[in-house]
């Protein structure tokens, strides 16, 4: 159901309670009103003609009927019935009795009054005593003027009601069609959006209330998804510029090298050159691979506890390989005694990874291609520091060295596309770690990373 059709409805049937309630109290009120007048009235009667007939105004039956039948206040269909205890009637004013039940007689004769309905007519049954002989005076008349005042009444009211319904749902529909129009807007523009003009944001007439409150969240979300967006297409565009490079180095060798008849040496040469430029695309596509899946969720992320020494051996084993003259010193001086003490929770070929990328660009980036790596533990936080004395990162760098494809000023001359340090920030925030750096320029640099000790659940 639409919200428009429910606020309406809801503010419809409030409306239809409320007056029915006050409708229903009004009937009653009246409709206690006039019972209790008209038994008042009757039990007047009643006494009027008792006193009349049995009390010392010597009026006889006959003379009292006339008086009755000339009495133009006298109620419709009256009659009034005199009965002695034993239930002898005394008087009876004459037209149609009323069939009294024997319950009546007997709640009379105890002094009570009694008020029932009988024939369409209203009755009441009281006691009166005249010196010490007591008699049941019954009265009855019919309320046709209060019974046609109480039907008119419910007419009046039924009728209001319905009014009142039928003006609500259509005050209903158009204060709800008011209140939702500013939302319709907002559906519109959002509408309108798309990937073509994300800069566009929503804009509503009124800066205070829930709508442009839900407006500017919107918009906070569209800058978001903007940044998002223009993210993505710079790493598209980077990612391609940086696989083109490698791609073009190996054609425009190959197309020179075809030339003319080259010695085997010189094939030998062309080749060695281009299986470096396959190794820097290899690692480069590795990587960016790497890079997007470590875009996953933290929560889905599965770690398993690893002593991180070994993962450092592993690194240092693999980045030797591929560079046989890169000297990369492991310092003992603070490692921990307690083996326990050197596990993590981690990935082990992603942790890896970013060990792997440090101490290969502590060695790149240092003319003496050494890099120190040291491991500590203090307060249950493994700490691993990669500290070299090479070119250093600007002040300025410094701060965009984890963005991907990022790459310092003074780092140009190296080999390199600027994707290991996006790689290595995400591989630590995936282990709930730190990556920190420190770097004076062409003083040395230091990248230090501060992992959660493994703690075992029980
Ligand atoms: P790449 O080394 O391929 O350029 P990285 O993402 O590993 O990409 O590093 C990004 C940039 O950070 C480098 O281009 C360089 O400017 C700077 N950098 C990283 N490590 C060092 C270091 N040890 N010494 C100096 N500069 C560094």
């Amino acid at each position: 159901m639409k919200i428009r059709t429910r606020l309406t409805l809801m503010f419809a049937i409030t409306v239809a309670t409320l007056v029915f309630i006050f409708s229903l109290a009004t009937y009653v009120a009246a409709y206690l009103y006039r019972q209790s007048e008209f038994y008042g009235r009757l039990k007047d009667k009643a006494q009027t003609t008792a006193e009349l007939l049995l009390g010392t105004n010597d009026v006889t039956p006959e003379v009292l009927k006339i008086v009755d039948a000339y009495d133009l206040t006298a109620l419709y269909h009256e009659e009034v019935t005199i009965f002695t205890r034993n239930r002898k009637m005394v008087y009876d004013s004459g037209r149609d009795q009323v069939k009294i039940p024997d319950e009546v007689f007997k709640s009379v004769a105890l002094g009570q009054d009694v008020w029932f309905e009988a024939q369409g007519r209203e009755v009441i049954g009281t006691l009166w005593r005249e010196g010490k002989i007591d008699y049941m005076v019954i009265a009855s008349a019919e309320d046709k003027w209060g019974n046609t005042l109480l039907s008119n009444l419910l007419l009046s009211l039924t009728i209001a009601w319905a009014v009142a319904v039928v003006i609500s749902v259509w005050l209903g529909f158009i204060f709800s069609s008011r209140a939702l129009q500013p939302i319709s807007n907002i559906m519109q523009q959002v509408d309108s959006i798309g990937e073509t003009n994300l800069n566009a944001r929503v804009r509503t007439a009124n800066n205070k209330d829930e709508i442009a409150h839900l407006a500017s969240t919107f918009n906070r979300m569209l800058a978001r998804l903007e940044e998002a967006f223009m993210l993505s297409k710079s790493f598209v565009a980077n990612a391609s510029h940086e696989l083109r490079t490698p791609l073009t180095s190996i054609t425009g060798q190959i197309e020179v090298t075809l030339l003319q008849e080259r010695s085997a040496e010189d094939y030998k040469a062309v080749l060695q050159s281009v299986m470096e430029d396959m190794h820097s695309l290899n690692k480069l596509t590795n990587d960016l691979l790497t890079l997007t899946q470590t875009g996953a969720d933290i929560a889905s992320f599965r770690l398993n506890p690893m002593r991180v020494d070994e993962i450092m051996w592993q690194a240092r084993m693999e980045v030797l390989r591929a560079h046989p003259n890169y000297q990369i010193q492991i310092d003992f001086s603070n490692f921990p005694e307690d083996e326990e003490q050197l596990l993590v929770n981690s990935n082990e070929p992603l942790l890896r990874t970013a060990f792997a990328n440090l101490m290969d660009n502590g060695c790149k980036y240092s003319p003496d291609k050494q890099v120190k790596v040291s491991l500590s533990n203090t307060n249950n936080t493994l700490k691993i520091e990669f500290a070299d004395q090479g070119i250093g990162i600007s002040e300025k760098d410094i701060r965009n060295i984890t963005e991907p494809f990022f790459r310092g000023e003074n780092a140009r001359s190296f080999s390199g596309h600027g994707i290991g340090l996006a790689l290595t920030g995400k591989i630590v925030f995936l282990h709930r770690g730190n990556l920190k750096v420190h770097s004076i320029v062409n003083k040395g640099t230091t990248f230090s990373i501060s992992l959660p000790e493994y703690e075992p659940l029980d």
